[in-house]
């Protein structure tokens, strides 16, 4: 065939049709794959969707999951994931949905277990510059569980639990239960302490936006996500909220089948509407896998029931710091109408020195990803910076050492004379790098190098 030439474009910039069978992003796991785990050999498809049966099967207890999977796995696995509860800051909670995506043949390269189950033989020293609330949330808190850092927003930290527990949890210092490393600040669901909170929106008038977070909002009452909904709608000042919630993530039964639920989110939201305020749900989607033919008919409900949904992504080693993962979790949220919104660089939190990448491998993914889909879901690489800065464009340091992985940071809308640093883990930094963390001498002069040169940048 004649080669027809476009103007100013190349060969190359034009689209032949791709070969359906390469959009793996569609090829969403179907079937019953839950019965391949051996205790749930016999559970039927309406079993497996029922929330409740998720939630009643839950594993909460180390022994409980290693029963689970024994005979998948090896016995040095088992001592290994046992010395990992022994000493992992958060509690163990594995919805049956989640331990069903483990490729339990290949547990020590799993995204998903790399996630959820703490090895020991993996964990690594933390940073020298990590410290529990890293984010500075309770120092931020006018009232107890209500954040105010930025001009406009603020985060409401309804209550502590959550559907499962995340090894990563940026919250470990209050979310779950007390662990052998932690014994957490609560923030239990009680009005007294909401009423602190409720009043303490009120009276402010910038406040316009709110985060609906905890733990987690799937684990609040139907009543009291109308509860609570209606409260911030009724306030003038508020035009906005978000219901944070990992919950579609690991149990996106609870859409299909909690119906109590599901009514009183789309209440709020519907009710919003009318007013002219928005009212969302977040949620956090970190791997591709977590996405099945059951987070599509999720996604679909919500969807069709008019409910947005943005997702918020953490970066981890070994789960998601590849450019193929990355591109595959963006195209596969988009399918599902999930805006990617976020891709947090990891919080310095106690314990998880082995899932933390650099700043670095944020840039480069991000030059990866962009121009891959639509710019709306195409998510922006953010640092949540250390000592309270909030997030910032991993691209705007003042300042960044990938030798020392020293990252300076300014947020002249938090504080315009602060300078906020982050900490690249120890184990990808260059030899001289690593070396000089070896010597505690070197940490102050490290740090004040850095500042020195970014504040050389600004003046
Ligand atoms: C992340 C966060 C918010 C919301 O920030 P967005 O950038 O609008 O998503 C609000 N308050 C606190 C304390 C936060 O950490
Ligand atoms: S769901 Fe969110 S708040 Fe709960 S443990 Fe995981 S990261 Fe932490």
């Amino acid at each position: 065939m004649e080669k027809v030439h476009i103007l100013g474009r190349d060969d190359h910039l034009r689209k032949a049709p791709v070969d359906p069978a390469t959009l793996v992003h569609r090829q969403l796991l179907g079937g019953d794959f839950w019965r391949k785990i051996p205790a749930y050999r016999d559970v039927d498809e309406a079993t497996f969707l029922d929330h409740k049966w998720q939630s009643k099967h839950t594993i909460t207890r180390p022994d409980k999951l290693l029963d689970v999977v024994q005979e998948l796995v090896t016995p040095g696995f088992i001592s290994d994931a046992r010395e990992g509860f022994h000493r992992a800051p958060m509690a163990v909670r594995v919805s049956p949905y989640l331990l069903s995506l483990i490729d339990w043949s290949r547990p020590y390269e799993d995204p998903l277990r790399r996630q959820f189950i703490t090895l020991g033989s993996l964990l690594r020293p933390d940073h020298p510059k990590l410290d529990l609330d890293s984010l500075h949330e309770q120092a931020d808190a006018p009232v107890p569980g209500l954040t105010h850092r930025y001009p406009d927003k603020a985060l409401f930290l309804a209550l502590d639990t959550c559907p499962v527990y995340c090894r990563f949890c940026t919250r470990s210092y209050a979310v779950g239960t007390d662990t052998d490393q932690v014994e957490k600040v609560h923030m239990s669901p009680t009005m007294d302490r909401w009423e602190r909170a409720f009043a303490y929106i009120a009276s402010r008038p910038e406040l316009e936006d709110i985060v609906i977070s905890g733990g987690d909002s799937y684990n609040l009452r139907a009543e009291h996500i109308t509860l609570i909904g209606n409260r911030l709608l009724d306030m003038p000042n508020v035009r906005r909220m978000r219901f944070a919630t990992k919950g579609p993530a690991v149990m996106p039964q609870k859409i299909l089948t909690d119906d109590a639920w599901f009514s009183a989110l789309v209440g709020v939201v519907e009710r919003g509407r009318t007013m002219a305020k928005e009212v969302v749900l977040h949620t956090h989607f970190n791997h591709p896998t977590e996405l099945t033919e059951i987070t599509k008919r999720a996604m679909d409900r919500l969807f069709s029931a008019g409910v947005t949904v943005r997702n918020q992504s953490v970066l981890q080693r070994g789960v998601n710091d590849d450019p193929e993962t990355m591109r595959m979790l963006i195209k596969r949220m988009s399918y599902l109408n999930v805006h990617a919104y976020y891709v947090y660089v990891h919080d310095l939190v106690k314990g998880v020195e082995d899932l933390r990448t650099t700043v670095g491998t944020a840039i480069e993914l991000e030059k990866q990803v962009r121009g891959l889909t639509a710019g709306f879901n195409t998510p922006t690489f953010v640092v949540d910076a250390p000592g309270g800065g909030g997030k910032r464009d991993v691209h705007s340091f003042e300042h960044y050492n990938p030798v020392t992985g020293v990252s300076v940071y300014r947020s002249p809308n938090v504080n315009p004379e602060a300078f906020y640093c982050y900490f690249d883990p120890i184990e990808l930094l260059p030899e001289e790098g690593q070396r000089r963390w070896a010597e505690p001498a070197q940490h102050d002069v490290m740090l004040t190098e850095a500042i020195a040169a970014a504040r050389a940048r600004v003046r």
